[in-house]
């Protein structure tokens, strides 16, 4: 993915503070700008932003190119940031420290909508349904239409099961969503 200069619409610095009062925003002024993280990504080649440019820009407190930008959303956690960062800092945990102030800040680009149904379908299920996730992905995207012929012939060759493979007690998994809820909330 071609990688745009960053330019700041403006600085804000009590986005900066607030990301930088949570547990990763200790260590985040450390950073040194070595780009181990960045080398370290898998998928930092789609990402708006590398992991490495994302937090200068949380030094910088640019709210908007941050909060909007699909890094956040497209980190698989894989955490060999996080382990290989020099200074201790945890890119993993800053995005997931990220998404919740993203959607209380109203952003929906088309990975807050996949991450949301993504939840919802693990919440309900206990396990993740290719077909429920499609299909329920589909309503809040239109643009997956044209993926229609694709999921079809993939259902053809019995690539793309109808059946859902349901956890046996949700009850217990509800309550852990819960408390995921809660421990947002307290950040
Ligand atoms: S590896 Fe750590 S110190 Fe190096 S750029 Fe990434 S966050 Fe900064
Ligand atoms: S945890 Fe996320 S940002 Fe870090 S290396 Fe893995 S995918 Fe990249």
């Amino acid at each position: 993915m071609k990688k745009e200069p960053i330019i700041p619409e403006s600085k804000d610095s009590a986005f900066r503070e607030q990301v930088l009062k949570t547990p990763v925003g200790e260590k985040i002024l450390t950073c040194m700008q070595c780009g181990i993280c960045s080398g370290s990504c898998p998928v930092s080649q789609e990402m708006d932003y590398s992991p490495r440019q994302l937090v200068r820009m949380v030094q910088l407190g640019l709210k908007k190119e941050v909060l909007s930008s699909n890094t956040i959303w497209i980190c698989t956690t894989c955490f060999s940031c996080s382990v290989r960062c020099p200074r201790g800092i945890h890119p993993t945990e800053l995005m997931e420290t990220l998404k919740p102030i993203a959607i209380a800040e109203g952003i929906t680009n088309r990975n807050v909508k996949f991450d949301t149904v993504f939840s919802d379908v693990i919440k309900t299920n206990g396990r993740a349904s290719e077909f429920l996730l499609i299909s329920k992905y589909s309503m809040t995207e239109p643009g997956m239409i044209k993926q229609l012929p694709f999921g079809l012939s993939m259902m053809a060759k019995r690539k793309l099961p109808l059946s859902v493979d349901r956890m046996e007690n949700t009850k217990e998994l509800g309550t852990i969503f819960k408390l995921g809820e809660k421990s947002r909330e307290k950040k």
